[in-house]
């Protein structure tokens, strides 16, 4: 498998784990969160339900005037009683409202409990109405205890009231067990303030009909007591063994300081006058007046319990949030540090390593040049050396490539010195014998007849005694540059040696050479030729033709032989003149 592949995979794989292991911390904190805010949620119903109770109990206290009224009823006391049942309407619909939207098995249970409770509630009104409707005689008749039954049923709808509390303060307990202790506290505090009313009950309708304590009320004031006095040590208790923080201490002090320092004493001392049937020294209000205020340092303490426990459950849902936050802000950062290396080390080393490979492949097929350009490595790390080394060998072959195309020019440079006459610039006598194989293997293959012209300059010591030897240079070239002009193309020129030069015609017909001979023989003797710094000199050339018919191979070296006669005769003849090789002079001068 290709490392790019298996580097992607194993990024692929990382990430992947990474990113499920991110989901799943998140995933968790997030149910944490959302588990905290469900247990403050239900605390806040439960303290709602808390209230419902507080207020259903405070109706009690202006039922009970109404039910005692004398005849004609007292509107005011009607008044105020019907404001009470509308605070305890308002806590109604207030917790039932906080409860409505929840869909969980406790909130379910509390709401039922709760619209339960109402009912009993409004079931108790109608019998309170009802009662304090009916005439006071008949009412307050000895031995007839027509208001207590409204009671009684307004008694009953706390106890449901307080039961849909339980309900939702366990679901919270069960998010927050370390809770506990606050939470418990805050309903034995609510539970007390019940007690506390019910107390205060008992001597509503002796102290309005100016009786000694009933058979009922001398059975349930001790149970009360005892009732009160349990949940005061329960409260104390759940304080002491939490540690209790100072406004909580200090409500427990007013609370015991007020309601068990001066208003138990009070209530045991009318206690004593109900059982004695001594006169109670207060009327009905003036007891109400007296005993309900310190009642509110009960509240208060629910409150403050409750307040702690709803402290420390915020504190937990923001330090839930503050947890989630921190895990994902590292999950992110692992994430990013990952997918970080990951385009990091494709970067700068994967696509570096591929370039180069690209680069070295590029080097061995011969497909770099020179002029390309190659910006210049800056990385000091590994892959910078592996870049430099690649450049290094990208150098050193085109050097090496330079070299041997500089060994082929020299090679084809020399090639062609050999080949020609420095002089002159003609194919010398080495490379006319080779190109003369050619062109008479042509014109043996098509039949051509071919010709062979030598001509040498006549007299040419004399010029290079009389002008000196760049003067006969000179001739040279000249001569060399006339003969060039006048042959055609397919006819080979060649300097022999000396003053002396050859052409080789095929497809030449003896009387086309004749023709050729004679009008380079005339040029020469015609152009003057300028000696560098001397005078104009007036030259001529002897010339020697022999020609063959290609019927079968061609002797050169007879030609040459046959052609060197010819120009032997000429010169014997005087010169400046051309011989056939079988004829005398073609023509003379
Ligand atoms: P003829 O008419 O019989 O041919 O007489 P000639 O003087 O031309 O012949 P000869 O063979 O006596 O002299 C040839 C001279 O050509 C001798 C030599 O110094 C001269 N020569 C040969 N090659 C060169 C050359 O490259 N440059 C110069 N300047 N002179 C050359
Ligand atoms: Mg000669
Ligand atoms: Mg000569």
């Amino acid at each position: 498998m290709r490392l790019t592949r298996i580097f992607l995979l194993t990024t692929g794989l990382l990430l992947s784990l990474v990113t499920s292991l991110l989901l799943r911390s998140v995933w968790a904190d997030w149910r944490q969160v959302g588990a905290a805010e469900l247990g403050l949620a239900a605390m806040q119903r439960a303290y709602l339900g808390m209230k419902v109770a507080e207020k259903a109990s405070a109706e009690r206290g202006p039922a009970i005037p109404v039910l005692n009224d004398t005849d004609p009823p007292d509107p005011a006391k009607r008044a105020r009683l019907a404001d009470f049942r509308r605070t305890t309407d308002a806590a109604f619909d207030e917790a039932l409202a906080a409860l409505a939207g929840s869909r969980d098995p406790a909130s379910t249970s509390a709401r039922a409990q709760l619209i339960h409770a109402r009912q009993e509630l409004g079931r108790a009104r109608i019998e309170v109405d009802r009662v304090a409707a009916l005439p006071h005689a008949q009412r307050s008749a000895p031995g007839q205890r027509l208001t207590r039954g409204p009671i009684d049923q307004m008694f009953a709808v706390i106890d449901t009231v307080l039961g849909a509390v339980t309900t939702q303060s366990a679901a919270a307990e069960a998010v927050y067990p370390e809770l506990a202790m606050p939470l418990v506290g805050a309903r034995y505090a609510a539970e007390l303030r019940e007690y506390a009313g019910r107390l205060g009950s008992q001597f509503t309708t002796p102290l309005a009909t100016r009786q000694p304590l009933g058979h009922e009320e001398r059975h349930e004031i001790p149970l009360l007591m005892g009732r009160i006095e349990q949940l005061r040590k329960l409260i104390s208790l759940q304080a002491r063994v939490s540690g209790a923080e100072a406004p909580l201490q200090a409500a427990i002090a007013t609370m015991e300081a007020r309601y068990f320092g001066t208003d138990l004493p009070f209530v045991r001392e009318m206690t004593e006058r109900g059982l004695a049937g001594e006169a109670y020294g207060l009327d009905s209000a003036a007891f109400v007046a007296r005993y309900v205020p310190p009642m509110k340092t009960i509240v208060e303490l629910r409150d403050a319990l409750f307040a702690a426990a709803r402290d420390a459950a915020r504190e937990r849902v923001a330090q839930s949030r503050r947890h989630m936050a921190i895990n994902t802000a590292l999950g992110l950062a692992v994430l990013g540090i990952e997918l970080s290396v990951f385009l990091l080390i494709r970067h700068r080393v994967l696509l570096p390593l591929l370039r180069s490979t690209q680069a070295m492949n590029a080097i061995m097929g011969g497909r770099v040049q020179p002029s390309d350009h190659e910006p210049p490595i800056t990385r000091a790390d590994e892959i910078g050396d592996m870049k430099r080394a690649v450049a290094a060998l990208r150098d050193a072959t085109l050097r090496s490539r330079a070299l041997e195309g500089e060994r082929e020019r020299l090679i084809e440079q020399l090639r062609i010195a050999s080949d020609t006459d420095f002089l002159t610039g003609l194919p010398n006598r080495r490379a006319f014998v080779e190109r003369a194989a050619a062109l008479l293997a042509q014109a043996r293959r098509h039949g051509w007849p071919v010709a062979l012209l030598v001509f040498d300059l006549d007299h040419f010591k004399r010029i290079n005694d009389q002008h000196g030897h760049p003067a006969g240079d000179a001739v040279l070239r000249a001569t060399a540059g006339l003969a060039q002009a006048t042959v055609r193309e397919g006819e080979l020129l060649a300097r022999q040696g000396g003053e002396e030069f050859v052409i080789l015609a095929v497809n030449c017909r003896p009387e086309q050479a004749a023709q050729l001979a004679e009008r380079l023989r005339a040029t020469l003797a015609d152009t003057p030729v300028a000696a560098p710094e001397g005078p104009t000199l007036r030259l001529t050339a002897s010339f020697g033709l022999a020609c063959a018919e290609a019927r079968g191979p061609i002797d050169l070296d007879g030609l040459f032989h046959d052609a060197d006669r010819a120009l032997y005769a000429a010169k014997d003849q005087g010169r400046n003149r051309v011989c056939r090789a079988d004829t005398a002079p073609l023509q003379a001068p």
